[in-house]
């Protein structure tokens, strides 16, 4: 049978999974958190040029008003426990975007003593984004493949992700 079409029918059929995926892959309200020369690149995809707000991807100062972290820099040992922080803080469904060789893995500091090899050692990343630094065209496909992600991800199906989020105390 076809689906119906608005068109044609008048109506849509979907699932709740379906329109909280559409609803939150087009709201994705990402954390104002920049560590190094990345997040210039970041400022770049923000500002008027490539405008992320049009995808309805929204800076947030604060993590309990965010869903996204986009890791943008070098992310140092001493940084590491507040990064951490920040991401508990977040609200579920979270995600995390890595910007850049160094949020990659260190990049040109790999093998600094105080840099980390890779913010994946920290925080889950979803996608990662190449280069040194990536271009705002590059943080923006990157961004479109997690709003692919979000969309098939279930939100409403994963009731461990709701079960966290109500027993999560404020730190
Ligand atoms: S990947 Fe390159 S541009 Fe990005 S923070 Fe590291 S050194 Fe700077």
């Amino acid at each position: 049978m076809d689906h119906p079409s608005l068109e044609k029918d008048g109506f849509l059929l979907s699932t709740i999974d379906g329109l909280f995926g559409r609803a939150q892959e087009g709201s994705l309200w990402y954390l104002s958190f920049g560590l190094a020369c990345c997040a210039v690149e970041m400022m770049h995809a923000a500002a008027s040029r490539y405008d992320m707000e049009r995808f309805g991807w929204m800076p947030r100062a604060s993590p309990r008003q965010a869903d996204l972290m986009i890791v943008a820099g070098t992310l140092t040992n001493k940084m590491a426990p507040a990064m951490r922080k920040i991401y508990d803080q977040m609200t579920e469904p979270r995600y995390v975007l890595s910007m850049g060789s160094c949020a990659n893995g260190g990049g040109y500091y790999h093998y600094s003593y105080s840099v980390v090899r890779g913010c994946d050692r920290i925080v889950p990343v979803d996608v990662y984004v190449p280069g040194c630094p990536p271009s705002a065209e590059a943080l923006l496909y990157g961004l479109m493949q997690l709003q692919a992600k979000v969309r098939r991800n279930d939100t409403a199906s994963r009731r461990d992700l709701l079960d966290r989020s109500t027993s999560r105390q404020p730190s």
